[in-house]
């Protein structure tokens, strides 16, 4: 079994990028391994607190237990995403007991979410976090920036967001905050913005987001550490493949999988058919848009996956 910290390095240095897919509802857990193994390629499935809270992943144990039922040693692994120190409706959340509760269920990374607090903040939860991380032998996962769009109420147009920059990741933050909190994976915010998750607007097509290039290639170059790019679904698509090789070694895809998975079922009332629906939504992303089909070996750096 490829440890997802070696994984995620190997991606790093080639160039590559290791996907990492959302599962909101239990059921997509089987249709997602599907398409990753049949495609070859090395993937996560994750789960945010946000969708056992929000969504119908029931808890921590539930989506571990279903990884177990469908788990493919060499193809993917499972990661624990966003645990928010202060959560989209703004409530302190006992992020510690969550990232605990993850590690001793044997998830093999973790997210700890601190970009809600001021930056010292951000760097001591961080640090509490990344300790508890790698006491367990496994990376940590940190956030600086707003990556937006969880929270409730109205975004700014997209458009002013980009041109003024606001809520971007900023270089000399980030140099200090990796060098300080000794995360292993940065996720920056670059233009990139998170998929509604409430109200009508969850349904809703997410604007083309777009991703400020140069300012990445200077992030990259201040923190040397394999960063990661939430809110993957709806970038637009050169700026994505640009960005896997500017250090965007990871990319979370959320809103995507998930609407074809509602869509399918509102349509229809079936789970199988959600769930098919789910794979071939999987398939084509890491087919025909991220172009990852058959690199496995080159991230896992095995024939076999053993
Ligand atoms: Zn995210």
């Amino acid at each position: 079994m490829i440890a997802t910290q070696t994984a995620v390095a190997n991606a790093y240095r080639a160039g590559l990028v290791v996907p990492s897919f959302n599962i909101p509802y239990l059921p997509m857990m089987e249709p997602v391994i599907r398409a990753i193994v049949e495609q070859d390629v090395f993937a996560l499935v994750a789960v945010a607190r946000l969708e056992w809270i929000k969504f119908e992943a029931h808890s921590q144990a539930a989506v571990m237990a279903e990884f177990r039922r469908w788990q493919r040693p060499g193809y993917v692994n499972l990661h624990q995403d966003h645990i928010p120190v202060i959560d989209e409706d703004n409530l302190r959340v006992d992020y510690m007991a969550d990232l605990r509760q993850a590690i001793a269920l044997g998830y093999g990374s973790v997210m700890i979410d601190g970009s809600r607090l001021p930056l010292e903040e951000n760097i001591a939860a961080t640090r509490e976090a990344v300790a508890l991380a790698h006491a367990a032998g496994i990376p940590c996962e940190a956030e600086l920036g707003a990556v937006l769009g969880h929270e409730a109420g109205p975004l700014p147009p997209y458009e002013e967001l980009f041109a003024s920059g606001r809520g971007f990741t900023d270089v000399e933050e980030a140099r200090r905050f990796v060098a300080e909190t000794g995360c292993d994976w940065l996720s920056v915010a670059i233009g990139n913005i998170h998929g509604a998750i409430a109200g009508a607007a969850k349904d809703r097509k997410k604007v083309e987001a777009r991703l400020h290039l140069e300012h990445l290639a200077q992030l990259r170059e201040a923190t040397g550490i394999p960063l990661v790019l939430h809110g993957g679904s709806g970038v637009r698509r050169d700026d994505v493949l640009a960005a896997i090789k500017l250090g965007i070694a990871k990319i979370n895809i959320g809103t995507e999988i998930r609407q074809a998975y509602e869509q399918r079922l509102r349509e229809t009332g079936s789970v199988l058919a959600a769930q098919e629906a789910c794979y071939e939504r999987t398939t084509w992303l890491l087919r025909d848009y991220f172009g990852l089909s058959g690199t496995r070996e080159m991230v896992t750096g095995t024939m076999d996956g053993r």
